[in-house]
């Protein structure tokens, strides 16, 4: 699994490790956390090689799937590494299909609903093309994905390569970075710690939440498929980022204020995935509500913060951390 020590790597190779799977993570730490490695390290059938996937780099022994996450996913973090944005997506991409065409295995691509940019069509069907800028702050991370898609298609069609390409929709839960600039991230820590909730905009740009164990069962079951994809993977609860914001207010107890900032260029105005293909093709549809997920994402970020003097900023609602979500190193 390239990418590994990410967020949604993590909870992907747990899992994968639970299912008796043998786990090499090949990550350069980029945006992951030698934390999340150290975690994982305890499991014996866990290895991890320190490399940029965007350079050549060496595997040995055999190999059945290779799950393709390596990425800066976040405006922050890809606004900070463009560069190494757009290699990991095409260079890197490339060294991972050699890698599972040099073992005939399945591949498994994590492209993201950025590839549908500024949507034009609502809600959005994998056959819809998007509307990208191709000069714009976003489009290191959208075209780098857009061409990873393209050259997965080219694998699997002249090279036979056993390929499928996910369109990841937001997703969250416990172990995000507090620093890594998404909504909700942020959001959680400000409500927790007293400061105003930022909403980019007047607040009514829509977004679909999914659960991070949603996701990577999808994950899982495109890997488990001969299903070439793209197939979306996302949540159908579509809400305003300004709701969004009020709800994380009112779960977290907190009396913090909201204050409205720039909205950023190219901000996507509405996001819904279409997921009928992933519920015909993989049996797929997400299972964690909204408010359970956020609640379960709020005690996580709240057992995160350092000083104890900002937290619970409320009397609010509680909710147990199963024992991956203490795991991740609450
Ligand atoms: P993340 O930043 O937490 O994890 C990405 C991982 O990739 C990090 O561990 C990072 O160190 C590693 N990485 C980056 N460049 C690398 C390189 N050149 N070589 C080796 N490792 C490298 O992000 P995430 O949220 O876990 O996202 C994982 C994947 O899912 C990404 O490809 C992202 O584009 C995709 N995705 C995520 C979301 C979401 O909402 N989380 C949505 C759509 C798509």
């Amino acid at each position: 699994m390239t990418g590994g020590a990410g967020f949604v790597g993590t909870w992907l190779c747990r899992q994968l490790l639970d299912d008796g799977w043998h786990v090499l993570v090949v990550d350069n730490l980029v945006t992951g956390t030698r934390a999340a490695v150290d975690r994982l390290s305890c499991h014996p059938n866990f290895s991890f090689l320190e490399a940029d996937v965007a350079r050549p780099f060496l595997v040995e022994g055999a190999v059945d799937l290779v799950m393709h996450l390596a990425s800066p996913a976040s405006p922050v973090d890809y606004a900070a590494l463009p560069v190494e944005t757009m290699l990991v997506g095409s260079q890197g991409t490339m060294h991972a299909l050699d890698l599972a065409q040099l073992n005939g295995a399945r591949f498994v691509l994590a492209s993201t609903s950025e590839v549908y940019g500024d949507p034009l069509v609502h809600p959005q069907p994998e056959h819809y093309w998007g509307n990208v800028n191709p000069v714009g702050p976003r489009s290191v991370y959208d075209e780098s994905k857009r061409f990873a898609e393209a050259l997965t298609t080219a694998y699997r069609s002249s090279r036979s390569v056993d390929t499928g390409i996910a369109r990841i929709f937001n997703t969250y839960g416990p172990g995000m970075r507090a620093d890594d600039g998404r909504m909700i991230p942020a959001f959680m820590t400000q409500a927790l710690r007293g400061e105003p909730l930022t909403v980019a905009g007047d607040g009514s740009q829509t977004r679909s939440l999914c659960f991070v164990t949603d996701t990577t069962a999808g994950l899982r079951a495109l890997a488990a498929s001969s299903c070439a994809g793209p197939v979306n993977l996302g949540g159908q609860d579509e809400v305003s980022v300004l709701e969004l914001a009020e709800t994380i207010r009112r779960l977290a107890g907190s009396r913090s204020r909201i204050r409205f900032v720039d909205l950023p260029e190219d901000d996507p105005k509405v996001r819904r995935p279409d997921t009928s293909r992933a519920q015909q093709l993989l049996g797929w549809a997400p299972s964690v509500g909204v408010e359970e997920g956020l609640l379960r994402t709020l005690e996580w970020f709240d057992q995160q913060l350092a000083e104890p003097s900002t937290r619970g900023a409320g009397s609010r609602q509680r909710t147990a951390l199963t024992s991956d979500e203490s795991a991740l190193g609450a």
